[in-house]
């Protein structure tokens, strides 16, 4: 199905094969459903979904872009990169997100172990052992603690068992300027995902700013945890700039039930492809 000025789209999107809690045919559905007519698939730091995904939008008639969801560290802080239409033959690049699974990994390890030493009553050789059921969403970690009574849900793990262990949770990932750097040598596209997920005072130029500098070539304008005005400031300066505007929802099937594929909601007239159009798969 051609695209037109108002088909909708969502470009940031989760399976299973992250957080997620949908198969790629239960995200395609939900597609369908949702009348999306140009979708990605982004899960974190990781690509085994994106060849069903792709045939499946083919067998349906959406529009497609591979996508990965990068961790990376700027300024001490960690900062998602999305990163559209990679060569994932690259090695580069599979090594960049084979050494960020393994933090991710290790990140579920150190926090139980430091539940541990906390004083909780769990069984490390236990945990070992567990396997978490994929289709619940989130990560192992997450799964066991809550499986045994320990933490509520996601909320909780962060708000409350963490709080004071950041560093945990958030490992340095490689440098944002590296990640950029490989995602470009791979053939792909970097976008700057969600930059006011969490309330931040920076202004938006300031901030952007710093991300065209090192090569990003695009914002992540339209996000759930973007006000109306963070996203109309952020148009406006994507727009001035002439980048690549995106609009995501960061769905996650059932892992976090606020967020609805397609939403915010957005047309291809309100987004700025650019580049990207090369990169869709029809
Ligand atoms: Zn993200
Ligand atoms: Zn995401």
């Amino acid at each position: 199905m051609a695209l037109s000025r108002e088909s909708r789209v969502d470009l940031h999107i989760h399976s299973n094969a992250s957080d997620g809690t949908h198969s790629p045919k239960e995200l395609v559905q939900e597609a369908v459903e949702n009348n999306i007519g140009l979708m990605a698939l982004t899960d974190h730091d990781e690509i085994e979904n994106i060849e069903e995904v792709k045939s499946l939008t083919k067998e349906k008639g959406i529009a497609f872009l591979p996508g990965i969801e990068i961790s990376s560290t700027f300024q001490d802080k960690l900062y998602h990169i999305l990163a559209y239409g990679t060569d994932n033959g690259n090695k580069e690049l599979m090594k960049l997100i084979d050494h960020n699974k393994h933090m991710l990994n290790k990140r579920n390890d150190d926090s139980i172990k430091y539940l541990i030493e906390k004083g909780y009553e769990i069984d490390l050789s236990e945990y070992e052992k567990y396997e978490y059921d994929k289709r619940k969403g989130g990560w192992k970690s997450l799964s066991f603690l809550i499986e045994k009574g320990i933490c509520r849900d996601v909320g909780d793990y962060f708000n409350r068992l963490f709080y004071k262990q950041k560093t945990i949770l958030f490992p340095e990932f490689s440098s944002t300027e590296i990640v950029v750097r490989t995602i470009k040598n791979a053939g792909g596209i970097p976008i700057l995902a969600h930059p006011y997920y969490e309330k931040d005072n920076t202004s938006i130029p300031e901030k952007l700013s710093r991300f065209i500098d090192i090569g990003i070539e695009g914002v992540e304008c339209f996000h759930p945890n973007h006000s109306y005005d963070i996203i109309n400031k952020c148009l406006e300066w994507c727009k001035a700039k002439g980048i690549i505007i995106t609009a995501g929802s960061d769905f996650h099937g059932g892992f976090i039930e606020t967020r609805r594929m397609g939403i915010p909601e957005a047309k291809i007239k309100d987004i700025n492809l650019g580049d990207l159009e090369s990169k869709i798969i029809y």
